[in-house]
């Protein structure tokens, strides 16, 4: 199954054609650019820095490649590319570092990846193996729904227990006995809640992701946290409605001052230059 010359149109000679970045050259048409693959090292692959219209270029315009400088940059490049390449990496890790330490600092009310940050009035969410860190302000969360889906445990019981239909409740109704020797538990498969956010992300807490019947303290214990959590949400949202109101009323722009007060922390400006635009924004 030969091939053409991607350059010159000739039928390619086994083992004696490249691979250049863009398709097949053979010899002679290397050559006839000053590289000779008779002569050449095998570890100098200088095909890998050639396109066809290059070749076709030095070709028209009868250049030789000084084949060494070439790969010599070649390298170079690559090695520079990586290097900076590494250093973003390097920033990009630093910058998150520091900001979950910020945002721990404050003592933040934290479940699962999901940071509340009263005092910078910040949500923030840790990255996971899937996904990057995401970084919210207060005003950026728009609303939150919880999820309880409702299950039934059923398990063979010789003894009868009444108490289990004094215990059910809830619009479900209960599932009972439906068989003689058998009981139904009222259970729930999931409990969880979701943060919606301005961007259209949203993320999901799990405090309960396996069948846990709702008569037991895991249960209990998990809506109990599961109600702290969402009453800190409703704070968060009261936040919002309260901070509108405020840019209505008051030419204060809180916005500004957000900003302003990450740029402290960041270490950007410094607590005294914070100082002199508050009292600038406040009209102080
Ligand atoms: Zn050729």
């Amino acid at each position: 199954m030969a091939k053409n010359c991607d350059v010159c149109g000739k039928k390619l000679k086994l083992f004696k054609s490249v691979n250049v970045t863009d398709g097949k050259v053979c010899y002679d048409c290397m050559k006839q650019i000053g590289i000779d693959y008779l002569k050449l090292p095998m570890s100098l692959t200088i095909e890998d820095t050639l396109t066809i219209s290059e070749v076709k270029d030095f070709q028209t315009k009868k250049q030789i490649i000084n084949v060494h400088q070439r790969w010599e940059d070649y390298k170079n490049n690559k090695m520079q590319n990586k290097i900076a390449e590494q250093r973003n990496r390097i920033a990009k890790q630093d910058k998150y570092e520091q900001l979950k330490a910020n945002i721990k600092a404050d003592k933040p009310v934290k479940k699962g990846k999901v940071y509340l940050d009263f005092a910078k009035k910040q949500i923030f969410i840790d990255k996971n193996l899937l996904e990057d860190y995401h970084l919210y302000n207060f005003s950026d969360f728009t609303s939150y729904k919880t999820i309880e889906n409702p299950t039934t445990i059923n398990k063979n019981h010789s003894l009868s227990h009444s108490v289990i239909g004094g215990l059910v409740a809830g619009p479900t109704g209960a599932v009972i006995g439906a068989f003689a020797g058998n009981k139904s538990y009222d259970a729930v498969s999931k409990m969880a809640i979701i943060l919606y956010f301005k961007d259209n992300n949203y993320k999901q807490l799990n405090y309960i992701s396996t069948a846990t019947k709702i008569d037991t303290i895991n249960y209990r214990t998990e809506q109990e946290n599961m109600q702290r959590f969402c009453a800190h949400l409703d704070k968060i949202l009261a936040y919002n409605t309260t901070d509108v109101s405020d840019t209505l009323s008051a030419p204060v722009n809180t916005d500004q001052l957000r900003n302003l007060k990450g740029l402290l922390d960041d270490g950007v400006i410094t607590q005294a230059d914070f100082d002199a635009k508050k009292k600038q924004i406040l009209g102080l």
